[in-house]
C-alpha cells in the first residue's frame, strides 16, 4: 500500500461523464489498497471563460487590487471540479472529501496570478487518509499570509499536484492528461515522433522551458528539488485496465542516469516561436557596451535569452540578442529612444520572424561532436543559422521561422529519434 497522488487535467475533467470515469479510475486504485490524493484542474475551457468574464467587467487588469480579484474568480473553476469529483467518488461507494487550497491549507506568497507555494500543512489530509477517505484537493491555488486566495499561474495544477506529493512524500505523482506521455518532439510536426519511456528531470526541464506544453515548468522544478517520482500518462485508457499495466504506461521522469534510462544521446527536439531578435548595429566597441544595452533592457524587466557579439571592424561591432516576442516592440522602442543615442550606435534592427530549435539530451554531457552534427543536418537542408547557444545538455539555434518544421524533421531524423531506443 502506498500514498499516491493523481492529477487530472482539464480535458480529463471535461464533462460529467469524464468525471465519472476519473472517479472509477481513482476508486480502482483506492480499492487496490492505496491511499489516494487527487488534484484536478478546472473543467476544460472554464478558466478561460472566467477570465473572459473578468475582461468584460474590467478592462484594466494590472493592479494588485485587480489581480487579487482575478485569483478569487479563477480559483472557482477548480472548486467546481473538486466538488463534482468528490460527489462522483461517493457515488462509486468511496468515502471522499474535497478541499480548496485555502482549506488544506496550501500556503503561498502574495504574488497574485503567479504565486509560489511556500508550505503545505498536511495534517488534515493525513487524518482523512488514515480514516480511509479519498482526498480531493483543488489544483492551481493556495492562500497567502493575509488569508487571500492566490493562483499559481496558468497550468498551475501540475505544480499543485507535485507540491502535495512532495509535502506528503508520496510514492508517485501521476499526471493524467490528454496525451499519453512525453514525445521526442511534437507528433503533429513529425509523425514518427516516439513516446519516451523515461526522460531525465533535467531534460524535461529544458523541454518544458522550450515550448513542450505537457507540464508546467514550475512543476518540473518542484519535482527536481524534492525528487518527486513523477509520471505523465493518458487519462483516455479504459479506466479498468490493470493497475500494473497503468503504472508502467506513459513517461516516467527520472533523477538518476541509471541503466534503465534510454541511452540516446539526444532525447528530444524542442522548438518555439516565442522569441524575437534585436540587433544593435555599429556599436563603438569599448568596455561596457553589453552592460549599457542589456542593463537598460533588464531594468525594463525584459528577459534576454540568446546573446551574440561579433568581432569588431574599425572600432565598431554588432550586438544581437533575443527577447520574448511579447516584449519585442517595447525593447525596440527603448533601444531607439534611450540606448542608441547614449551609445552612439548606428541603428537597431528587429526581426520577429525567427524561431528557436533545440536538441536536448543528457548524453550530450559525455559525447563530443553533437552540436556539429546538428549544424551539419541544418546545412544539408540549406537552413541558415543566425544564432547559437549551448548548455551542458542542449544546443539551440535561431533560424528563420519559415524553416522551423523542416529543421525539426531533419534533426529528428539525423539523431535517429524515429528509431526505437536499443
Ligand atoms: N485551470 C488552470 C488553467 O487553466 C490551471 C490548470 O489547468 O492547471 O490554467
Ligand atoms: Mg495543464
Amino acid at each position: 500500500m502506498a500514498l499516491i497522488v493523481h492529477k487530472y487535467g482539464g480535458t480529463s475533467m471535461g464533462s460529467p461523464e469524464r468525471i465519472r470515469n476519473v472517479a472509477k479510475r481513482v476508486a480502482k486504485w483506492a480499492r487496490a489498497g492505496h491511499q489516494m490524493v487527487v488534484v484536478p484542474s478546472a473543467m476544460s475551457g472554464e478558466t478561460n471563460r472566467l477570465l473572459g468574464l473578468a475582461k468584460e467587467v474590467s478592462p484594466a487588469q494590472v493592479t494588485d487590487a485587480v489581480q487579487r480579484e482575478l485569483d478569487m474568480l479563477a480559483s472557482t473553476g477548480e472548486q467546481v471540479s473538486v466538488g463534482l469529483l468528490s460527489l462522483a467518488l461517493q457515488a462509486e461507494g468511496m468515502e471522499a472529501v474535497s478541499y480548496a487550497g485555502w482549506q488544506v491549507p496550501i500556503h503561498t506568497n502574495s504574488a497574485y496570478t503567479k504565486a509560489r507555494i511556500e508550505s503545505i500543512d498536511d495534517k488534515k489530509v493525513r487524518a482523512d487518509l488514515a480514516a480511509g477517505k479519498v482526498v480531493v484537493i483543488t489544483g492551481f491555488q493556495g492562500v497567502d499570509e493575509g488569508g487571500n486566495i492566490t493562483t499559481l499561474g496558468r497550468g498551475g495544477s501540475d505544480t499543485s499536484a507535485v507540491a502535495v506529493a512532495a509535502a506528503m512524500k508520496a510514492a508517485e505523482c501521476l499526471i493524467y492528461t490528454d496525451v499519453d506521455g512525453v514525445y521526442t518532439t511534437d507528433p503533429r510536426v513529425v509523425p514518427e515522433a516516439r513516446r519516451l519511456h523515461t526522460v531525465s528531470f533535467e531534460e524535461m526541464l529544458e523541454m518544458a522551458s522550450m515550448g513542450s506544453k505537457v507540464l508546467q515548468i514550475r512543476s518540473v522544478e518542484f519535482a527536481g528539488k524534492y525528487k518527486v517520482p513523477m509520471r505523465v500518462l493518458s487519462s483516455f485508457t479504459p479506466w479498468d485496465i490493470a493497475i500494473e499495466e497503468e503504472a508502467k504506461s506513459g513517461t516516467l521522469i527520472t533523477f538518476e542516469e541509471d541503466e534503465q534510462m534510454e541511452q540516446a544521446i539526444v532525447s528530444g527536439i524542442a522548438f518555439n516561436r516565442d522569441e524575437a531578435k534585436i540587433s544593435v548595429l555599429g556599436v563603438p566597441d569599448k568596455p561596457g557596451i553589453a552592460y549599457s544595452i542589456l542593463g537598460a533592457v533588464g531594468a525594463a524587466n525584459i528577459e534576454v535569452d540568446m546573446i551574440i557579439q561579433n568581432v569588431s571592424k574599425d572600432g565598431r561591432t554588432d550586438f544581437s540578442f533575443t527577447v520574448n516576442r511579447n516584449d519585442h516592440a517595447r525593447a525596440m522602442d527603448l533601444l531607439k529612444t534611450q540606448v542608441l543615442p547614449a551609445l552612439g550606435a548606428n541603428s537597431v534592427e528587429g526581426d520577429a520572424k525567427i524561431c528557436k530549435v533545440s536538441i536536448v539530451g543528457i548524453g550530450m554531457r559525455s559525447h563530443v561532436g553533437i552540436a556539429s552534427k546538428m549544424f551539419g543536418a541544418l546545412s544539408a537542408e540549406g537552413i541558415n543559422i543566425q544564432m547559437i547557444s549551448t548548455s551542458e545538455i542542449k544546443t539551440s539555434v535561431v533560424i528563420d521561422e519559415k524553416y522551423m518544421e523542416l529543421a525539426v524533421r531533419a534533426l529528428h531524423k539525423a539523431f535517429d529519434l524515429d528509431q526505437a531506443a536499443a
